[in-house]
């Protein structure tokens, strides 16, 4: 039953998921209130080019209230949602309840550490922006620190970099900090020893980019290979100590750096909200994207698991598309027309490994090399949201490829870094 004059749809987390419902809503006779507990959206895929102090973090995140402004049925409130009471159709907010007649939760996921002791306590994440600048932050005063190490033993573990999951984000991660060592830092530091720096992406399956063609998976190694990466499959994780990373094999290595990309769960939101989990923390809705026994509440993106569409990837699209059908079918509730269900159209996949280097399977077509990095930049460009952020994203790429240079080489804020 709806209880104002105008209905109101709550829109919970202002990522791609969120943003996309909110953009189908706008204009339309409803309020929508979008709440998020940032300020800002965050464009994840180039994430990992922040802590490789490659761009700058303001280029990659946008202020949710300038996103808004041209939307006048839409408004904003920062906060942290911390529960949900159905049958009340309230949301428990860490200040005043907000209550809704429709609902959409995206709050997206989280990192996974499937267990694995010390990862959470030793290892740096890179699922957020805060995250990302504390990893840049972390690799820049390990190099400083470094330079001034008599110890040939802690220098070799601060100069040893340790990458955990072979999946987009840790290939990306690995190429991208790969160059930024071989050329600005080598430039930077040459008191320093670069045979001591290295590079390991550790991956625990066969191969590397699981899902892709074969052929794209060998060239992304060899790729990273090329790069000085050191590339290790079949290497499952044991446990991460102070300073160290145990497999399974009985391998241990010293290295001063743990940057654990090897998955996400749903938010624990969904549990938070008491409803029922599936695998990998995500909540089973309907097709039509409905939490069963109550319609009003749709759940999609990286939290969603929806009936009869199979283990959808957590990407941005699936969120978009999802995001976009869950207004739509909440505009339809309203006119007393059913919802339709939720199909998806796969645009395909895009990963780079460095400068020219990338690979793509679209279309059902795969290819490696220049034309698949071209390709990557213009899709990213393209994606970012902002003409601003889109240009200072560009110029700083175009400076590191002319001159192999990446401006944003800054330990900031000058917090304390960790001492590992
Ligand atoms: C490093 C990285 C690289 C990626 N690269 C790619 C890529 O190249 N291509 C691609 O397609 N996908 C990529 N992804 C995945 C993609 O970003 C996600 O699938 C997508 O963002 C999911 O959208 P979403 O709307 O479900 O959640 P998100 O975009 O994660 O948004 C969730 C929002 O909810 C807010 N929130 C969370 N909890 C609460 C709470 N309790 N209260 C209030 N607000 C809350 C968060 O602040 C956030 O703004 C990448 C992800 C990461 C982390």
């Amino acid at each position: 039953m709806i209880r104002r004059d105008r209905p109101r749809v709550v829109v919970v987390g202002a990522g791609f998921g969120g943003l996309w419902a909110v953009r189908t809503l706008a204009f339309e006779p409803i309020e929508v209130l979008l709440v998020d507990r940032r300020n800002h959206h965050t464009f994840f895929p180039l994430l990992y080019q922040v802590a490789a102090a490659e761009i700058e973090p303001e280029a990659i995140a946008f202020p949710i209230r300038g996103l808004l402004r041209r939307f006048p049925n839409v408004g904003f409130e920062m906060a942290e949602i911390r529960g949900v009471d159905p049958e009340a159709r309230r949301l428990e907010t860490d200040g005043p309840p907000i209550s809704y007649d429709f609902l959409i939760l995206a709050p997206g996921s989280v990192e996974h550490t499937f267990g694995v002791p010390g990862v959470a306590e030793h290892a740096f994440f890179l699922k957020t922006l805060d995250q990302a600048i504390d990893l840049r932050n972390h690799i820049l005063a390990s190099f400083e620190r470094a330079a001034r190490e008599p110890d040939p033993f802690l220098r070799r573990r601060m100069l040893t970099f340790t990458i955990v999951g072979g999946g987009p984000t840790g290939v990306e991660f690995a190429g991208a900090l790969a160059e930024l060592i071989a050329r600005p830092l080598r430039r930077d530091f040459p008191t320093l020893d670069f045979r001591e720096v290295r590079v390991i992406l550790l991956e625990a399956m066969e191969g590397l980019l699981p899902g892709l063609p074969d052929r794209l998976r060998a060239y992304a190694a060899a790729r990273l290979r090329r790069l000085g990466v050191e590339v290790r499959l079949r290497a499952m994780v044991e446990a991460v100590e102070p300073g160290c990373v145990r497999l399974k094999d009985g391998t241990r290595i010293e290295t001063g750096t743990i940057v654990w990309t090897a998955g996400v769960r749903g938010n624990p939101l969904g549990e938070a909200l008491g409803l029922p989990t599936g695998p990998g923390g995500r909540v089973p809705v309907a097709s039509t994207l409905q939490v069963p026994r109550h319609p009003e509440i749709y759940v999609i993106g990286d939290l969603a698991l929806p009936e009869g569409s199979g283990k959808l990837p957590m990407v941005a699209p699936v969120a978009i598309q999802q995001g976009a059908l869950a207004a739509r079918n909440i505009l339809r509730a309203l006119k007393g027309r059913p919802p339709q269900p939720f199909r998806y159209r796969d645009p395909g996949t895009l990963v780079t490994i460095g400068r020219n280097a990338a690979v793509a399977h679209v279309f059902g077509r795969s290819f490696t090399g220049f034309p698949a990095w071209l390709l990557w930049l213009g899709v990213h460009l393209v994606r970012l949201i902002g003409m601003r952020n889109r240009l200072v994203v560009l110029s700083g790429w175009a400076w590191d490829y002319l001159f192999y240079e990446r401006v944003v080489r800054l330990i900031l804020p000058s917090r304390p870094v960790r001492d590992e």
